[in-house]
């Protein structure tokens, strides 16, 4: 059985039903009918050499990627499996090993130099593909924390036949990271709210579920709720167990799509000793593996901003996942919140070590990892999960020099930016969505 049920038991749809509306008609997120599994044929080898930083790290990727993803997309030809991963995975993973035994993923070589190009690329893909031949007219509504919004809107520019719209809490990101929304221009709309990155994502649900609006029949979200978002982000697991063997992983958390993620790769068969899920000072869920009820809070800002999550989205179908036993999650998984101090600590005394750079996201999962009591023979892979020279302003106090900033980051400082200031409301994005779709 193929297709794809949602974590409150909706009836089974067809991937593309399941991608274009993004959450099921009762609310639930869409979850495979059957956990994929990883093929049971060997990962073909490689012609070369296996894995090195920057040298065939591409090759290896494409290769473990092209091998594992159509498992994941069952009922979509492998031929389009194929072509969606070649036009998606175009930028290398590489693997470093910064201190014996913890190894950096670094997830943030994409367009927008964060991990979310990896989700955003291939869901943007996939969505051109399964829609072929229909010139559709798609309004794509994401909220963003800081990163999500960078990516989305540039998988998506130029889409025929689709606008973006995305929303930010006015105060909440990085220069760098407004820009990378408000400069766009093309179908690109970027609309500042004035609020937290909860209330960007409260209107989207609600936008969502205004189905008497005109514009609701037409919206899909590409917030990590979306399917297609979640399950490319399965491949990296595999390519890193692929190159350490039997590592933990260490991830950084804020809506826990990377975390859910990991854990259908571990389902799909991946090789792991566990998980440790990194938080800033929005540690609900954290508290909650370490026995507490989950309550949703209120996000407080910190430095790594886009995992300033009060309520986390996708911890609906980490509970699914585990048939709603939070015994069994915590086996799986354990928690730690980092402190902006520590953080920063962190970003430094491993600067001063070995001369790498950690962004304070990166940050707080590599404290997490080093405050793990590791076993001599475990590796950690420590998810990377956005390029330092995005947060300039929290990071070069710290290491004491500026970071190199790739080109096309800072070219942005050139373009124009354009973009609504818009109160947390309804309303006053039903206004912006109408402009959007005329
Ligand atoms: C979105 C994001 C996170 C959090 O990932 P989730 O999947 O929401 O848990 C962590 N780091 C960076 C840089 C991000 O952009």
């Amino acid at each position: 059985m193929s297709g794809y049920t949602t974590t409150r038991g909706g009836r089974a749809v067809p991937l593309k039903e399941a991608i274009l509306r993004g959450l099921g008609p009762e609310g639930g997120l869409y979850v495979p009918v059957a956990i994929p599994m990883l093929p049971n044929t060997e990962v073909p080898p490689a012609p070369g050499m296996l894995t090195s930083p920057d040298g065939d790290g591409c090759d290896t990727l494409l290769r473990i990627a092209k091998w594992a993803a159509p498992a994941l997309f069952p009922g979509v030809p492998r031929a389009t499996v194929t072509r969606v991963v070649e036009r998606s995975l175009t930028f290398p993973i590489p693997l470093v090993e910064v201190e014996a035994g913890r190894f950096v993923l670094e997830l943030f070589h994409g367009p927008t130099h964060a991990f979310k190009d990896v989700g955003a690329r291939f869901m943007a893909a996939l969505m051109e593909e399964v829609d072929e031949g229909e010139p559709a007219s798609r309004i794509v509504l994401v909220a963003t924390s800081g990163d999500t919004g960078g990516a989305v809107a540039d998988a998506f520019r130029g889409l025929a036949g689709t606008s973006v719209v995305v929303l930010f809490p006015v105060d909440g990101i990085s220069a760098r990271q407004r820009r990378q929304m408000t400069t766009l221009g093309e179908n690109v709309h970027a609309l500042a709210v004035r609020g937290t990155f909860d209330d960007c994502q409260r209107l989207v649900k609600e936008a969502f579920l205004s189905t008497t609006e005109s514009v609701a029949h037409r919206l899909t979200s590409a917030n990590s709720i979306n399917v297609a978002r979640l399950l490319p982000q399965i491949l990296y697991y595999v390519y890193a167990a692929h190159v350490v063997p039997r590592p933990r992983f260490v991830v950084p958390s804020g809506n826990l799509g990377n975390l859910c993620a990991g854990l259908m790769a571990m389902r799909a068969g991946v090789q792991t000793t566990g998980f440790i899920a990194a938080a800033n000072a929005n540690r609900g869920f954290i508290d909650f593996l370490n026995g507490a009820d989950f309550e949703s809070r209120a996000s407080v800002t910190t430095s790594s901003n886009a995992m300033d999550v009060g309520s986390p989205s996708n911890l609906e179908r980490l509970l699914w996942l585990y048939g709603g036993d939070a015994h069994a999650l915590r086996r799986d998984v354990t928690g730690v919140s980092v402190s902006d101090e520590s953080a920063t600590e962190c970003i430094a005394d491993v600067y001063r070590a070995t001369g790498y750079i950690l962004d304070p996201h990166s940050a707080v999962a590599y404290e997490a990892a080093r405050r793990h009591d590791a076993p001599s023979n475990e590796a950690l892979v420590i998810l990377a999960t956005a390029h330092p020279a995005k947060f300039p302003e929290s990071v070069e106090d710290v290491i004491g020099r500026a970071i190199p900033v790739p080109p096309d980051l800072a070219a942005l400082e050139h373009r124009a930016e354009r973009m609504e200031t818009i109160a947390p409301t309804l309303a006053a994005l039903l206004v912006e969505l109408e402009k959007a779709s005329t």
